[in-house]
């Protein structure tokens, strides 16, 4: 690190979380407003910034720990996603989520690593956050979907993945709509209501682990043996230092770090009624995913409300405007009117957005960033397996343990450096806008 760190972006409201609104209101929040002193501090309160404070107060249980966090620990991109925990190759910029062998391979084992340490989590505390482990549908819409999809099946078998096929009967069967012609089951996938797997992440912290919220850490200063980080109302003086800051890491100008915030939306709909419930038909829960990344994702909550998430937007300065939501909302509801014609009069109630932190080539920063700063950073739109995984790990890391995964997150490729803006914007909004069309049917 130079010997300073400004934070230039900050968490927006960017819409209404509905996974958020839809838990009853949160404690106070614990804002940091005097000076501190700890021996660890983690920037984030995301998934990975969670994980990462938990696995430190695991394995150190007399260091003091602080997690803070810019705005509330559940109502930021961690809480506002569609709560799939993929355990399988999931590149959203292939084809066929596909990549080689030996990368799907790498991907699953560090992927379910993640998964199960949350998983034992949320068993062990009993946290109420709807944790299934039903697994997900990838659903086809015509020939090109169903390509996609033989293609991922064949990406499967070669890793020795299970999977089932669905025929356009049974799919409409669980989904209660004749929209998709087919589907693959893939069975370890879990799911979860984010928002409130977040709070009760946080909820359940080891007692070493003191929880700021509504802090947004301002500025980091390295004064040799103690790191000073400054917020609005206060300072915390700490030792050592993990930034799980993901999307708000990115950097433009001089310093590029090759990290993209690009956004995507989500919309929710109001509570069912019992005869629209019945109109549906299909099965209380279940969690889809198109054949081409870039369609829309759906899933129907046992609370008797459907997500849909789809569109992408690149914005570096992490905020999106009125205009982006309406968009977005119009998208969702053309999404949810194709795929649900009987339920016509079922609003969305919610829309919002969030910033994922993709990379050109999937590459992340994980590791040792300076002298007593450490850093998880850049999901590739999968930060909840990944990001509870690569959490975890960099706590071993930074207490100077090492295993199989530490090694293969440390040899990992950096982030590809993009071209300067505006260049980079061009290009990759033009590349968002290609695929979003060519996914045509699936969205
Ligand atoms: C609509 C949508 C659907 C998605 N669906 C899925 C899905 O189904 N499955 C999946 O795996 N992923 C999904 N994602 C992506 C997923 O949400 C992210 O990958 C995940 O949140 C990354 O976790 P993280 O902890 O690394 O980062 P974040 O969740 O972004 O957490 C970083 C935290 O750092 C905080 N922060 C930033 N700067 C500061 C600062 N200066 N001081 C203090 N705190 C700071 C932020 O407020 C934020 O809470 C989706 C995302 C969206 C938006």
């Amino acid at each position: 690190m130079a010997s300073k760190l400004e934070f230039a972006r900050f968490p927006a409201p960017d819409g209404v979380n509905g996974w958020w609104e839809s838990l009853p209101p949160p404690k106070a929040a614990v804002a940091v407003t005097s000076e501190r002193r700890y021996d660890w501090v983690v920037v984030g309160g995301g998934i990975t910034g969670l994980c990462a404070a938990r696995r430190l107060a695991e394995l150190a249980p007399d260091a003091s720990i602080a997690l803070v966090e810019a705005d509330r620990i559940g109502r930021t991109t961690a809480g506002r996603n569609s709560g799939f925990f993929v355990d399988l190759p999931h590149d959203i910029s292939s084809e066929s989520y596909s990549r080689s062998v030996e990368a799907d391979k790498a991907d699953v084992r560090f992927q379910r690593h993640g998964i199960d340490y949350v998983r034992s989590v949320v068993k062990q505390h009993q946290i109420d956050c709807d944790w299934r482990d039903d697994g997900k549908f990838h659903a086809s819409v015509n020939r090109k979907g169903h390509a996609a999809l033989a293609h991922f099946a064949e990406g499967l078998e070669r890793i020795g993945e299970a999977f089932e096929w669905l025929d356009e009967a049974a799919i409409a069967k669980v989904t209660g709509t004749n929209f998709y012609q087919g589907a693959l089951l893939t069975p370890g996938c879990s799911t979860v209501q984010p928002a409130a797997l977040m709070r009760g992440l946080a909820a359940t912290l080891p007692a070493n682990v003191q929880v700021f919220e509504l802090s947004a850490v301002k500025r980091i200063e390295d004064e040799g043996q103690s790191k000073v980080l400054t917020f609005a109302a206060g300072k915390i003086v700490a030792r050592r230092v993990i930034l799980c800051t993901n999307a708000y890491a990115a950097t433009f100008g001089g310093h590029p770090n090759g990290l993209l915030p690009v956004y995507t939306f989500a919309s929710m709909t109001r509570v069912m009624n019992a005869d629209e419930v019945k109109r549906l038909g299909g099965t209380r829960s279940w969690s889809l995913i198109p054949a081409d990344p870039m369609g829309s994702t759906v899933r129907r909550l046992i609370t008797d409300r459907i997500c849909v998430r789809n569109h992408f937007a690149f914005r570096p300065n992490l905020e999106v405007s009125q205009g982006d939501l309406a968009k977005a909302k119009s998208l969702h509801q053309r999404s949810f009117d194709r795929r649900f014609p009987m339920l016509k009069d079922v609003e969305l109630e919610y829309t919002w957005g969030g910033p994922l932190c993709l990379s050109a080539n999937n590459g992340a920063l994980f590791g040792r960033r300076a002298d007593g700063v450490f850093e998880a950073v850049g999901c590739n739109g999968l930060g909840l397996s990944r990001g509870s995984a690569s959490g975890k790990l960099i706590a071993e890391y930074a207490l100077g343990q090492s295993n199989d995964l530490v090694r293969q997150l440390l040899n990992q490729p950096q982030p590809r450096s993009l071209p300067v803006r505006p260049i980079a914007d061009v290009a990759v909004s033009a590349a968002i806008w290609v695929k979003e069309f060519s996914a045509g049917a699936e969205l």
